[in-house]
Parts: C-alpha cells; structure tokens; sequence
C-alpha cells in the first residue's frame, strides 16, 4: 500500500499519524510546498506578538518523519491530480503513484484587489513565512491599518498592539467579529479594545492604498485619508481548491467528503480546511476551517484510508480568543435564523451570556466575559438533547453540574457507556 498526502498541517500530519498507528509498514509519501514542517498556524499571532519564539510553534517534534517513517516532500508543489492513473505530478514534473490519496491542501487568505495591494508593507497572514515577513517590517510605533474584522484579523491587530503599534481596525460591516458574535457581544469588544488604544472604523471599506514602493496611507470609501505604513489583509479564507479542479472530485464550498471523509472518486479523501463535511448545528454540509475539525478529519481519513473503518461524527463552528483580558467563546448558530429557533440572554458588567435553540435543542452560544461551562455547552450540541428545561442554568455562572443530571439520565442512550459513567459521577460529585 502506498498512501500518498498532500499538505504538512493539521489535517495532513494527524493523517499520517492515524495511518502509522494502523499500518506499521506501509510506504507514506506527504507534499507540503510550505518549506517549515509542523508547526501551528493558529500561534502565528503570538509569534507576532513576541510571546512564542519559532521553534515553540511545533506541534510535534521536528523527527516526526523520522520516528513515523514519512517520507516528506517539502517545498513541493503538487500540481496535478490524475486519478485515471492513481498519481500525482509535482512542480517539478514528476509522477508519484498512489493506493490511496488525501488532500489536505487548507486554505488561503482571500486577497483584495484594490490598487496599491502590491505595495511593500502589504500583508496577509496565512504562514510562517507571512508572520517573518511583517516581524521584519516592523518598526515601533508603526500606524497599522487592518482590513477586516474576523478573527484572523482582530488576532494579527491584537498581537500588533500588543507590540507597541497603533492599531486601526477598519470593517465593511457594522460590528467586529460579525460572523461570531452579536451586536450586544461584540460591543463588549469593541469596547475593550478602544479602552486599549485599538481604533475601530466600522461600516467602512478600503479602496485605495496610496505610497510609492512601500504603503503611507489608505483611502476609505468615504473619501477619509489614513496614514500608515503598514496594511493587514483579513477577509476570511478561502479552500485550496486549485488542485482539484481539473478532475471530477465534487466541490461545492470545498471538497464534498462523507462520514469516511471520501470523496465522490475511488481511494481519494480529503480533510481540513478544504474539506465540506456534516455540520452538527446546521445539518447540512459546511466548511468548518478550525484547527481541531482540521485535526480530527484527519485523523478519521488516516484511519479509513489504512482500513479501519471509523465514521465522522461532524463539527461545527467554535472559535475563542482572548482581548486584552476578557475571555469571548462563539459556537454554532449564534443567532435565530428563522422560525423554530429561540434566544436566550444574560447581561451584566463585562459579561454576556447567550444560547441559541433550535426546536428545543442546543445550536448556538455566545459567552463574553464569563465563558464558564463552555465544555458543557460543546458536548450539549454534540448530542442535540432537548435543554429547554435547563435554560436558566445554563444561562447562570452557577456551576452545580448536578442540575445537569437528570437530563443526562434521561438521554442515557446518547452516550457510550464510558461517557455516561463518567458525565454521572462528575456531576454527581459537583452536587457535594
Ligand atoms: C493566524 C491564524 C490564526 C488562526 N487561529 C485559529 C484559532 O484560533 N482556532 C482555530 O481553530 N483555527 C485557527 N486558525 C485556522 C487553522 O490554522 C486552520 O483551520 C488549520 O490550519 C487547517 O489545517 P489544514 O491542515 O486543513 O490546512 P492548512 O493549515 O491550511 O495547511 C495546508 C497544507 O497544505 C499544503 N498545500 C496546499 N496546497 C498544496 C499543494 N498544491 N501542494 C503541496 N502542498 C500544498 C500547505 O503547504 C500546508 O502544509 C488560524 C489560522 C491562522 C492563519
């Protein structure tokens, strides 16, 4: 058997590691065009921020080919998949037959094209080498603008900040971190990072970036001028899809994978960022590009591709970050999205509380401040009880988890033994 990987991060490298655990024995080939091996993207920004040094950004050893014999490619491309023929082609013309084949290519930034984006002191932040790029161009107390509003960027403004840069956030839509949080959530943020010395501009897009070869200021679409020398690029990402699109695998947002995380053509599974699989929350099909999901498709790939097989269970969206001290959770659907959904809130001094449900069931929640229980929550909406007779507690800081347990007792049948017995005995204990 010879298994055949193409992409060195989470999903590709836990894909490797679940096959090894299989299959002892036979050949695995993986393609990176990334020169760095495995390393986390998601600690770019603390890298950024001078907090991790780069070799404190692996997440494995640096002899993990090694000890797993991998053969590892890295630096190269592949170009082309053919699975006619069961092979790939690398940039530099060769063919590498494969028995079974995963791609696990990500994402990449989506670029914006407005004049001036070539300037040098133009950024995104999708790798290492992206993260080099803009330590090297530092220079304190640098005015730096960031283009967008999502995680990645509040993170790269963030770690700026945190670096002695002044710090404008410039957003198209009304609110920062719109795709996770609400208005009321997301003001709590806003606030924290003003408070901070971080500018936030919302309702606003960038459509020029003015300079000679390096950038000194941006044009809003207001016609406002903004001096800088520094522009951060994060308007979400987009699934690597170019491989894929001379061959007939099926895509939709990316590459459509099932519970076994195949796709439509025979031996060739995808994982990660690219992949669209089961959405817990939604039930439909969604790419859910976080770390973890990436991880644990690829984990399920690497077992079925070696032959054991293991179903996919499905995710959905949960991100948490840190702003200048207060603790923000997003997970799920975090707001009604029609009839049958309903909110729950609580509010106080720094603090948000919100869960949303969906014919009873736990689909969405928002904490601000006081992310206490958010384990909970997670496993609530991974085994879709019915928590309408829960509601208060849930809402409440109170952690007396034997609240909880009736429900549990009641739903025996969505637990495995071992997680039953363990889910009783511990909020059976909370309640001493
Ligand atoms: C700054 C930053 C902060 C983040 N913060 C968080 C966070 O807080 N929480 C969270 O859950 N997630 C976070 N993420 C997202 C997280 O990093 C991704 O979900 C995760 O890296 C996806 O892993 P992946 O293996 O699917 O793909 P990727 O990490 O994108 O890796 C893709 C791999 O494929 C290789 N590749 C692609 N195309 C080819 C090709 N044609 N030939 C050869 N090799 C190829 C690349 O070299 C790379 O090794 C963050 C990301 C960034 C950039």
């Amino acid at each position: 058997m010879r298994y055949v990987i193409i992409g060195g991060s989470a999903a590709g490298i836990s894909a490797a590691e679940a096959i090894r655990f299989v299959d002892p024995t036979s050949e695995i080939q993986l393609f990176t065009w990334e020169h760095t091996p495995v390393y986390s993207r998601v600690l770019l920004s603390y890298y950024i921020a001078e907090i991790l040094s780069k070799e404190q950004l692996h997440f494995r050893p640096l002899d993990f080919f090694k000890e797993n014999r991998v053969t590892a490619h890295l630096g190269q491309k592949v170009e082309k998949i053919s699975p006619e023929t069961k092979s790939i082609r690398t940039e530099d013309g060769r063919d590498h037959p494969y028995d079974r084949l995963l791609i696990a290519t990500g994402a990449w930034p989506n670029l914006m094209d407005i004049p001036g984006k070539e300037k040098k002191g133009v950024f995104v932040v999708r790798n290492l080498e992206h993260a080099q790029a803009m330590v090297r161009h530092l220079v304190k107390p640098t005015p730096v603008c960031i283009l967008g509003g999502g995680l990645i960027g509040i993170r790269i403004g963030y770690a700026l900040s945190l670096r002695g840069l002044k710090v404008k956030l410039i957003i198209a839509s009304d609110r920062i971190l719109s795709q996770m949080l609400d208005l009321e959530a997301s003001t709590l943020v806003r606030e924290r990072m003003q408070e901070r010395g971080i500018d936030v501009i919302t309702g606003r897009n960038a459509v020029k970036i003015l300079g000679g070869e390096f950038v000194e200021s941006i044009v809003l679409d207001n016609g406002e001028k903004i001096d800088c020398q520094m522009v951060v690029v994060g308007k979400g990402v987009e699934p690597n899809l170019e491989i894929v699109s001379s061959t007939s695998i099926k895509t939709a947002e990316g590459i459509l994978a099932d519970e076994r995380m195949r796709t439509n053509l025979p031996d060739i599974y995808a994982a990660g960022d690219v992949a669209e699989t089961y959405d817990l929350c939604w039930e439909r099909t969604n790419v859910n590009a976080l770390w973890p999901v990436a991880f644990e498709q690829g984990r399920v790939a690497g077992l079925n591709m070696a032959g054991r097989e293991t179903k996919y269970e499905g995710s959905f969206r949960m991100n948490s970050l840190d702003v200048f001290g207060l603790p923000v959770i997003s997970m799920g659907i975090t707001r009604s999205e029609g009839p049958g959904y309903q909110e729950f809130r609580a509010s106080g001094k720094e603090m948000y509380r919100k869960i949303v449900l969906k014919g009873g069931r736990l689909v969405g929640a928002i904490l601000v401040g006081q992310v206490q229980k958010a384990g909970v929550l997670t496993m609530l909406m991974r085994k879709k009880l019915d928590v309408s007779g829960v509601v208060p507690f849930l809402l409440s800081k109170r952690l007396n988890f034997a609240e909880l347990l009736p429900l549990v007792k009641q739903n025996q049948e969505k637990f495995t033994e071992v997680e039953y017995r363990e889910l009783t005995q511990r909020f059976a204990a909370s309640k001493a």
